[in-house]
């Protein structure tokens, strides 16, 4: 098969974005990943395969899904509800009645070449520093497509980034590098024991790849970055630990705090059979402005240079 039909499922293409890299960037938010992290931000995007998916907010109550056998559809009380783990549900033949798109699939497979056409669609709004990026999901998951894609995008003359774990075999990594202009990986937690009790996967490999990213020829290409989980990742031990071992390899490596989005959980409702493991009740506030400024000043003391 040429590399340009290679397929991916992809869950979400957030265009027009200013988060996910430099300047204004489309990101491909590519399904599968290799960590279960409690917190996880985007969980429609562990598994990587297509999931059914109801959305109760798009139904409007027209019955015709009650209508299609297999009993996945109900109504209960004066609402309609549509069992997306049914066993025997016939999915396909809900989302073809269903005219509002309430029963629906959350994510679609692309094509390398399909995914390229559509960056070329952006491309006038990605001025000298935009591009396109590829996010999970683990985008390494699929390491094969996930270079075909950067390379297709390269030889486009599109810049590209990734957003990655860092969980995976280093030649992946190193292949995706040489199509890749920057690469954003996450540093989660050092400890190895906690890292497995709140991923579901030791970090060595991760630990082993930032290594080599930030000894190799491409390190100024790379930003680390710790999501900022309240009671998990947030510890000054933690922050200290990382930025110690970052300042080993590299002291002037870029190194982002991110801050928490508590709104994730809201997701995990429409994921039958993924339970939200960070607990809702204690849901904390984002971490505040000086909590944020303690955090990088113990990042600078631990030897980096540049915190945002
Ligand atoms: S077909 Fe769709 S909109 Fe109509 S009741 Fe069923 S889920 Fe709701």
């Amino acid at each position: 098969m040429a590399e340009s039909e290679l397929s991916a499922n992809v869950v979400d293409i957030r265009r027009f974005s200013t988060h996910d890299g430099g300047g204004i960037r489309t990101t491909i938010f590519l399904k599968g990943c290799n960590l279960e992290c409690s917190w996880c931000q985007n969980p429609e995007s562990i598994s990587g395969k297509v999931e059914p998916v109801f959305l109760p907010s798009r139904c409007i109550g027209c019955g015709l899904c009650l209508e299609v056998p297999g009993g996945a559809a109900s109504r209960v009380g004066d609402r309609i509800y549509v069992d997306a783990t049914r066993v025997g549900a016939d999915w396909e033949a809900l989302t073809r009645v269903c005219p509002t798109g309430a029963i629906t699939w959350n994510a679609r497979s692309y094509t390398v070449s399909e995914l390229v056409e559509l960056a070329q669609r952006d491309r006038a709004f990605f001025g000298t520093d935009g591009g396109v990026t590829l996010s999970g999901g683990e985008p390494l998951f699929r390491p094969h497509f996930a270079a075909a894609l950067l390379r297709a995008l390269k030889q486009a003359g599109i810049n590209t980034a990734i957003e990655t774990a860092l969980n995976v075999r280093t030649e992946f990594v190193l292949t995706a590098l040489e199509w890749t202009d920057h690469v954003f990986a996450d540093c989660k937690l050092l400890d190895v024991a906690a890292h497995r009790r709140h991923t579901g996967s030791g970090n060595e490999r991760i630990l082993a790849n930032l290594e080599v990213l930030l000894t190799g020829p491409r390190r100024a290409d790379v930003t680390v970055r710790t999501p900022l989980i309240p009671g998990v990742t947030d510890g000054d031990d933690n922050i200290s630990a990382i930025a110690s071992f970052l300042a080993s390899l590299y002291p002037d490596v870029t190194y982002e705090l991110l801050n928490y989005n508590p709104l994730a959980a809201a997701k995990y409702d429409l994921l039958p059979g993924r339970e939200f493991l960070f607990p809702r009740d204690a849901n904390p506030p984002m971490l505040g402005r000086s909590r944020l400024d303690e955090l990088k000043s113990i990042a600078q003391a631990a030897g980096l240079r540049y915190v945002l």
